[in-house]
């Protein structure tokens, strides 16, 4: 987008997503960018049907246990947090309403730190919403997330379907090294990818138009113990 473009969006509906994510090993069959890439073919999807702008993925987040693997770059959250409040602020500051940061990479500090900065974004801009988000939180009663497993390669499969590689994971003595959860090769659907996604969706169009109201959004939250809303 050049400048124009970019106001003409303020213009006309001032939604700005940020698809959030990691480079991490995740098992052989899947990208080392997986959870950004996923989370951006998330939010663009969203923003054909709200309107508004996708920023690229950030592949800058932590946590979650797979740092050492071959590939992975995990940063931390001092520099993880710093950046996203950087860019609400300036967000915030060109004229967006809604800022939609949504995490593909959800380990629960992950998930924690970017639930604080919309908060503390909120709290230094009232009139923006900033909706922090993992990509499971659209199911409360039944966690559909994991690691390159069943659920993630599910929507890999119908997200990015040129990006999954399940055959190449035979060529491994360890086929299944850095997956947790259920066996992709028999559980994994593009099928289920795609209910996976569009109940994502619903709930994060539900919550972009609430916001876009002047409501603040009350979506199914899964990580209730992290005192959102
Ligand atoms: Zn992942």
């Amino acid at each position: 987008m050049r400048p124009r473009d970019l106001e003409r969006v303020l213009e006309l509906c001032p939604v700005a997503y940020a698809p959030l994510g990691t480079l991490e090993f995740h098992g052989w069959h899947l990208p080392l960018g997986f959870d950004a890439l996923k989370a951006q073919a998330i939010c663009e999807r969203a923003a054909v049907k709200t309107g508004g702008v996708v920023l690229p993925p950030y592949y800058t987040g932590f946590g979650g246990g797979h740092g050492e693997y071959a590939g992975s770059i995990i940063f931390d959250e001092q520099a993880f947090s710093a950046q996203l409040r950087r860019l609400c602020g300036r967000l915030a500051e060109m004229g967006f309403r809604v800022i939609v940061l949504l995490t593909g990479h959800y380990p629960q500090e992950q998930v924690a730190a970017v639930k604080t900065v919309a908060r503390e974004v909120e709290a230094a801009h009232p009139t923006v919403s900033v909706l922090g988000l993992a990509e499971p939180e659209a199911y409360p009663g039944e966690f559909r997330g994991d690691h390159a497993a069943k659920w993630e390669t599910s929507l890999g499969m119908h997200l990015l379907p040129g990006l999954v590689d399940l055959k190449g994971m035979e060529r491994h003595e360890d086929p299944l090294c850095g997956v947790c959860g259920a066996d992709p090769r028999t559980e994994a659907s593009a099928q289920l990818g795609r209910e996976t996604a569009d109940g994502i969706l619903e709930v994060l169009v539900a919550q972009v138009g609430e916001a876009l109201r002047g409501n603040r959004p009350r979506p199914p939250w899964y990580y209730h113990n992290l005192g959102e809303q």
